[in-house]
């Protein structure tokens, strides 16, 4: 596929927040626009800890992304993870399923690939501590949870059970927090009357901080309510630590400044604790000719172009703009402003003047069962008042009717019986 036929050609690199918005504003523009995804399903990343921890289905968190865009003529989705991109022809360069190479041309490129678990220099942690930033991590950490649960059923003695009901969450940003939360939820709420062996709520868990607070980007007085409710759950948090090294059978954690280590046996070990940006961000940064910022981001004009190339425009957790966090609203709204600009552009022949302003609606993390935190400019809402809030807000942002519909029955009937149904897995991979 070329670019610079009779309509111009948008390629849009990820499906995800920011990426779907984008093609959602190209509706009825006389341009080709292709979306082009490593995967076939738009994925509202912060529900995957509900899906990890057997309360929603992957159905329910995901959308195919054809059945999205299946009623924009002018859009074509594209299967292939992008590798390289040529500004000289105009081309992105990918790779299908099978390994096969395939190019396709552009007009103006749109990236909005996001960011990945970072493990600091220590990539060999991936194999004991998954991260969790797609579906398939989800689905693993899942497994990993089920499996620990009935391996412990099958163990004879309380000391061989412990390491399998051990279970270690590396940072206590949201994700962090709400998968430490819900581990305990599951086991003290959904599991106890299933297990005749084990009694779930034995069930450690243990959330390991570096900084000295647990979700850091709220404001103190929510970190501290939800400290707190982490602390009634049954989460044992520990600050100002570090894990150390991870293998097969747990964690070593070093405490920061007296450099205290400790050790703890743990099958299962989560790893939550930093993002960096995706593979693709280096070959698109040395095409460009620039450097790579906060986490290997793309730094960005007021217009959302990379510099010196206005064909190229980086959109979402990827860009560096101002210090604007990796919220899934930043890469909504960035997606939406580069939607409309390119409108406007392929329709008046003229670039818009107009610089991205974000507009901070708020930022929510679920904690426990009738509790979430919520800050919105000066507004600080916890307990079960956030927890509506949260609930209404996810509700909202979730993709598609069917999905919306199946969350909130998933979310009743949780509720109302404390059962978690969705806890199929799948075999390991190894
Ligand atoms: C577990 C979790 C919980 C979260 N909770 C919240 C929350 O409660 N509130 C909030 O505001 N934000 C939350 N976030 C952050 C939010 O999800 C992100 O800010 C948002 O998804 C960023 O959107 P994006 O479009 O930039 O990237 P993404 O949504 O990550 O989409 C990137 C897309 O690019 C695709 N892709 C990547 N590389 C390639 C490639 N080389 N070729 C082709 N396709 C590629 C990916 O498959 C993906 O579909 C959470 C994130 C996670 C992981």
């Amino acid at each position: 596929m070329t670019g610079s036929g009779p309509r111009p050609r948008v390629v849009i690199v990820g499906g995800g927040f920011g990426g779907l918005r984008v093609a959602r504003q190209l509706r009825g523009v006389p341009a080709d626009v292709v979306l082009l995804d490593r995967r076939p399903d738009h994925v509202f990343q912060p529900l995957l800890y509900q899906c990890a921890t057997g309360l929603l289905s992957e159905g329910e968190i995901s959308s195919p992304l054809r059945h999205l865009l299946r009623r924009q003529r002018n859009v074509d989705v594209v299967l292939g993870e992008a590798t390289d991109v040529d500004l000289g022809r105009g081309v992105v360069v990918a790779t299908r399923f099978d390994g096969s190479r395939f190019e396709l041309g552009f007009d103006h490129l749109v990236v909005a690939a996001g960011m990945r678990q970072a493990y600091h220099g220590h990539d060999e942690y991936v194999r004991w501590a998954p991260g969790m930033k797609t579906l398939d991590d989800a689905l693993e950490i899942r497994r990993r949870i089920v499996s620990a649960f009935e391996m412990a059923e099958s163990l004879p003695t309380a000391e061989e059970r412990r390491p399998w009901l051990t279970f270690v969450v590396a940072g206590a940003g949201p994700t962090g927090v709400e998968l430490a939360g819900q581990i305990r939820e599951l086991a003290t709420r959904a599991l106890e009357r299933e297990f005749r062996t084990v009694d779930p709520a034995e069930a450690r868990v243990l959330l390991v901080h570096g900084g000295d607070r647990v979700l850091p980007s709220f404001a103190p007085t929510l970190s501290r309510a939800a400290r707190r409710a982490l602390d009634g759950l049954g989460v044992e948090t520990h600050l100002g630590v570090h894990v150390t090294a991870v293998d097969e059978h747990g964690v070593e954690t070093t405490t920061k400044g007296d450099a205290v280590t400790a050790r703890y046996d743990a099958r299962t070990v989560l790893w939550t604790a930093g993002v960096e940006a995706v593979p693709f961000a280096q070959a698109l940064a040395s095409a460009c000719g620039v450097e790579q910022v906060a986490g290997g981001r793309i730094a960005v004009t007021p217009d959302l172009r990379v510099p010196a190339h206005p064909r190229v425009r980086v959109i979402g957790d990827l860009m560096a703009l101002d210090e604007l966090p990796g919220v899934a609203e930043v890469a909504m709204q960035s997606g939406r402003y580069v939607g409309r600009s390119l409108r406007e552009e392929i329709v008046t022949g003229l670039a818009p003047r107009r610089p991205f302003r974000y507009r901070d609606l708020g930022t929510a993390a679920y904690i426990s069962r009738g509790n979430a935190i919520v800050q919105a400019g000066p507004v600080r809402v916890s307990g079960r008042l956030g927890w509506v809030s949260w609930g209404a807000v996810h509700i909202a942002f979730l993709a598609g009717y069917r999905n919306r519909i199946a969350t909130l029955a998933s979310w009743s009937a949780t509720l109302a019986s404390g059962s978690r149904r969705e806890r199929a897995v799948v075999a390991s991979p190894d």
